[in-house]
């Protein structure tokens, strides 16, 4: 491609793209595609000779735009959201176009300290205390699999880096601990890290889903007691079925005292400590060894970009750092290199987009967005509790209500209950006007409503409700 031809299709592409923003509420918001759909338009074999970009185009807007599922959408109220915004994309532009490589200070300058810069922005504005240090990790998956790393280093002396796992050996067994409610990833980051998921402990939680610290007690009193040694508690700042706020400061305690390496996952929730009145859930934070939250969930800033803190980066350095000859530098001694503090590397100027977002919308602009969201969750909570046909399953913490049909005194069975709300949820999908997730809380089949997409308004709130009280499936009820 030319430069002439790309200046056009630049242009054509910035203009689609304003439409696509302009217009997005005409889009269904799950895909309506069945499973096949998209792979049957594809040729099976690449295109030997190269092809012109407005075919290209064509197809994109033809095949691909239909399965995809509209995450931008304002009544995406699915999963948690991965919102975006219009500085973070132009940001993302100048990215793809820098190509740069920020795996060294050396291979970027301005990678490495915008980094260094946007992650102290970030600590501040969160209420992490001063001494915690940031990196951008790709996703809170990563970060916590980092803090895993971290922490089965601490706890073996950095053995098993240079000798190994010697599972035979008792001593070597090292146990981790999160609530019931912990995201998947965490048992994930578990199996790689070569902990061996038996040894990956599940603390009960109390009746709002929030880990139960004399739980986790008894648990690390029991392996000690056992020979195994305890080596990583991961606490949840919001949970993914129900924003449950571990108590950290409990938690806190007991791994100060115990000696154990504390990670806090607070990928979705920790967006919402921007607000001085939300600052109260990061209570205890100040105990852990290691915190991750993700812009791309709740700041405005597009996949991926995840926030990731820790107490000592000593503890990345020296479990991380392998240092071949072609990677030295003469600076190594003044800079970071942030190659060091993770798992991949070659890394992506993700700082720049979280730049762009935090000048754009300024610490205010970021607040009032987050408030709102947080508002209008509760405002919709409202009509399910006035609603005697519906109830909500968990305590609405910020900005996810957990609810279900469940009309009071009737006398439907658990089964029966949750066909009826699977129905719920699959009719009011399929019309592509809004899409809601599910989870179990307590064994109950249970519909997600997260008010966290960038454009969602309290507009969109009241339609999806309007659409969920007089949804067929509940109807003849
Ligand atoms: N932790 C929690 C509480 C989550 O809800 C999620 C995803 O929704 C994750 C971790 C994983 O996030 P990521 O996709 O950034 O790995």
């Amino acid at each position: 491609m030319d430069i002439k031809t790309f200046r056009n299709y630049g242009h054509r592409f910035v203009d689609w793209i304003a439409d696509f923003y302009e217009n997005i509420e005409s889009y269904p918001v799950l895909s309506p595609l069945k499973p096949g759909e998209v792979k049957k338009k594809l040729p099976l074999s690449p295109p030997i000779e190269g092809e012109e970009m407005g075919r290209i185009f064509d197809d994109f807007q033809k095949i691909i735009l239909p399965g995809v599922t509209h995450w931008q959408h304002p009544s995406f109220f699915a999963y948690f959201p991965a919102n975006s915004s219009m500085p973070s994309v132009l940001a993302e532009m100048l990215t793809a176009s820098l190509g740069a490589q920020c795996m060294v200070w050396q291979t970027s300058p301005a990678g490495t300290e915008l980094e260094e810069v946007v992650m102290e922005w970030l600590r501040k504005m969160i209420g992490l205390p001063e001494g915690f240090t940031g990196v951008i990790q790709d996703t809170a998956s990563t970060a916590t699999l980092c803090a895993l790393l971290c922490a089965r280093e601490r706890s073996t002396g950095f053995s098993v880096n240079s000798r190994g796992f010697y599972p035979d050996k008792e001593a070597q067994r090292l146990a981790v601990y999160t609530s019931t409610e912990a995201h998947s990833s965490i048992e994930k980051g578990v199996k790689i890290a070569g902990f061996g998921r038996e040894n990956l402990r599940f603390i009960p939680v109390d009746e709002e889903f929030r880990m139960i610290p004399e739980e986790l007690e008894k648990a690390i009193e029991k392996d000690r007691a056992e020979g195994v040694t305890p080596c990583c508690v991961i606490a949840a700042l919001g949970t993914t079925s129900s924003l449950a706020l571990d108590p950290l400061r409990a938690i806190g305690e007991i791994t100060r005292r115990e000696g154990v390496w504390l990670h806090v996952d607070a990928a979705m929730a920790g967006s919402a400590a921007i607000l001085p009145e939300k600052r109260y859930i990061m209570d205890g934070a100040e105990l852990c060894d290691s915190f991750v939250f993700n812009p791309h969930k709740w700041l405005f800033t597009n996949f991926d970009c995840s926030a990731f803190f820790v107490r000592d980066p000593g503890h990345l350095v020296r479990t991380f750092s392998i240092n071949p000859e072609y990677l030295k530098t003469s600076v190594d001694m003044e800079v970071k290199n942030f190659r060091d503090w993770g798992i991949q590397l070659g890394r992506r100027f993700r700082a720049l987009k979280l730049w762009f977002v935090i000048r754009s919308f300024g610490v205010k602009g970021l607040q009032e967005k987050i408030r709102e969201h947080i508002r209008i969750a509760e405002e919709f909570a409202g009509w399910v509790r006035e609603d005697p046909r519906f109830e909500l399953v968990a305590p609405v913490s910020l900005n996810l209500v957990c609810f279900r049909y469940n009309p009071a005194g009737s006398k439907l069975s658990e089964d029966e209950l949750e066909r009826i709300n699977r129905e719920l949820l699959e009719e009011l999908n399929l019309s592509g006007k809004l899409f809601l997730t599910h989870t179990k809380l307590a064994g109950k089949y249970t519909l997600r409503l997260c008010t966290g997409q960038t454009s969602t308004s309290l507009k969109h709130v009241r339609e999806a409700w309007e659409r969920i009280r007089t949804a067929r499936a509940i109807s003849a009820m």
